[in-house]
């Protein structure tokens, strides 16, 4: 069963795409199998970096930006859900993202549920890779 999708609620919602040029955003295996059961190949959508599932870019657009706006939009990743939470690899800290125009919309009290979701999902990511490299030694 899968789990029920948070969101932050964007006020430009799909008029704008800046979160998804060039985009770097983790799937998890929940993720890969929603979009894929809309019958998409694995293999068109995403990459593999360091064991992770990416999202492909072609050209600067994320795969699914079409025409300026995301084409999944219903079934979009948890990580485009979450966003502008990013993780910061460099303070490995979460951070709300500035450039996203709509961050200043973002009060930390009212999306504090927000923040443990990350935080579950980043963890979730980490075990699915582990488990990703597990299989590929076998
Ligand atoms: S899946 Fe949709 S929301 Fe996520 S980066 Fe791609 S176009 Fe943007």
């Amino acid at each position: 069963m899968p789990s029920p999708l948070s969101s932050f609620n964007c006020k430009y919602s799909r008029e704008c795409s800046e979160c998804c040029l060039e985009t770097e955003m983790a799937l998890s295996e929940e993720d890969l199998e929603r979009i894929q059961n809309h019958g998409y190949k694995k293999n068109a959508f995403t990459r593999n970096v360091d064991g992770f599932l990416i999202l492909k870019n072609i050209g600067k657009n994320c795969y699914f930006l079409k025409e300026g706006k995301c084409s999944i939009y219903e079934i979009r990743p948890q990580g485009c859900r979450l966003y502008p939470m990013i993780v910061d690899f460099e303070s490995n800290s979460i951070v709300i993202d500035k450039s996203c125009p709509s961050h200043e919309q973002f009060e930390v009290n009212e999306y504090s549920h927000l923040f443990y979701d990350l935080v579950n999902f980043v963890d979730l990511l980490l075990s699915e890779k582990d488990e990703r490299e597990k299989k590929e030694k076998k």
